[in-house]
């Protein structure tokens, strides 16, 4: 009997001088103030009892008031040791508002991202960015997968300020980094929401809203859902055209929007975007809906984008694309890819789905050379993730 109280007291005084921090330990001692002696040369410690004490104080009184076995039914809580949406979104054992108190002095980074998620959840934005930077600014730079977390913590405590713009980089930043299926989802944006109508803003790349050109209503019986877009298919429009007045462009997509309606009879304008000669994006076809542009199923999931001109003629009245139109097709090429998450190896010339000449000799190798750069880009990309997640992988085993 007094083997075993000798080693009971023994073993609490070695938890102690682990400087366990656990609030469990902590109301132990509070129970028993003697049992925190031997911590008392840790004033990093010492210093937040105070308030844990009396909140913890309450709590225990509360629990006893409801239920007579309350010792025996306390939880037992402890911190997430890995950064996975299991674990850092998990729903809690603990409401979030007793949980956060539990890891009010954590300093392990998946403690801390999960602490910055339950603020989010109390409603405490402020509070959470300030706990996502201690993983973000750490002394030691966050690996991709950790940084994917903070960065996506930040964007939505923004998103909860009512200022969603100033999250814009981390979430695009979460999204390059991001590894976790879960994680990766949260952070694709509502890819079949309708079209704002004052001028969607996708990403970094301006595009002129579809009621700018004062398009034709869509024949709607006559449109399919788009599915996941998981490719792109550059086409030109075969129509001579060199104007860069943005008038000139948006009857000239009039004018394409009615042949491909009554002529054709498409439910509306083929194409989900088109590109002026100044290097306008306009929007086409809603991307709700599947294009019209590569025949048949080819279309499935398939984003049209159309430049405007003819790049068939070589000769001296012939037309090529301008510089400001390829650059605007990069950039949205590579919007798309980011947004939707593919690769280099899906963007397509018309010509490839079918026997035409679209989009022109003057664009076709202008779209392979950009297909080919995308495909090193991102396959470095990737090898860079891969290596970031198996030494977190490492990490963890140890
Ligand atoms: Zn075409």
């Amino acid at each position: 009997m007094i083997n075993r109280q000798f080693r009971m007291e023994w073993q609490d005084t070695r938890n102690d001088s682990q400087a366990d921090t656990s609030p469990e330990r902590r109301l132990m001692h509070g129970v028993k103030p003697s049992a925190c002696k031997s911590s008392a040369g840790k004033p990093e410690v010492l210093a937040h009892r105070p308030t844990t004490y009396s909140a913890l104080l309450l709590l225990m009184l509360t629990l006893a008031g409801c239920l007579s076995t309350a010792r025996q039914s306390w939880p037992t809580y402890s911190e997430p040791t890995t950064v996975s949406s299991r674990s850092i979104f998990a729903k809690g054992q603990l409401a979030p508002e007793i949980e956060v108190q539990h890891l009010a002095n954590a300093r392990a980074t998946p403690a801390l991202l999960r602490r910055s998620w339950l603020e989010l959840q109390l409603q405490q934005p402020q509070t959470a960015l300030g706990t996502s930077a201690q993983v973000l600014y750490a002394a030691n730079k966050p690996s991709a997968n950790d940084e994917s977390f903070a960065r996506y913590l930040r964007a939505e405590a923004f998103r909860i300020q009512g200022d969603n713009k100033r999250g814009n980089y981390d979430r695009r930043r979460a999204r390059d980094l991001a590894l976790d299926p879960e994680l990766q989802r949260r952070l694709l944006p509502a890819v079949l929401s309708p079209t704002p109508s004052r001028g969607p803003v996708w990403g970094q790349v301006a595009i002129e809203p579809r009621n700018s050109w004062q398009p034709l209503a869509p024949n709607r019986s006559n449109l399919d859902r788009m599915q996941q877009p998981r490719r792109i298919t550059i086409h030109h429009s075969a129509m001579y055209f060199r104007d860069t007045r943005p008038r000139a462009a948006a009857a000239q997509i009039g004018k394409i929007q009615r042949e491909h309606m009554q002529n054709r009879d498409y439910g509306d304008i083929g194409y989900h975007f088109l590109i002026d000669p100044s290097g306008r994006i306009w929007e086409g076809r809603e991307l709700r809906y599947q294009g019209a542009h590569a025949s048949g199923s080819n279309n499935i999931g398939n984003i049209g984008i159309c430049l405007l001109g003819n790049f068939m003629r070589q000769q001296q009245d012939g037309q090529g694309p301008t510089n400001a139109q390829v650059q605007s097709m990069e950039q949205l090429v590579m919007q798309m890819m980011r947004q939707y998450r593919f690769g280099g190896d899906a963007l397509f010339c018309h010509s490839d789905f079918k026997n035409t000449a679209c989009p022109g000799p003057r664009m076709q190798p202008i779209v392979k050379q950009l297909a080919k750069q995308l495909q090193a880009r991102l396959a470095g990309r990737g090898r860079r993730a891969r290596s970031a997640s198996a030494s977190l992988a490492e990490e963890q085993d140890e």
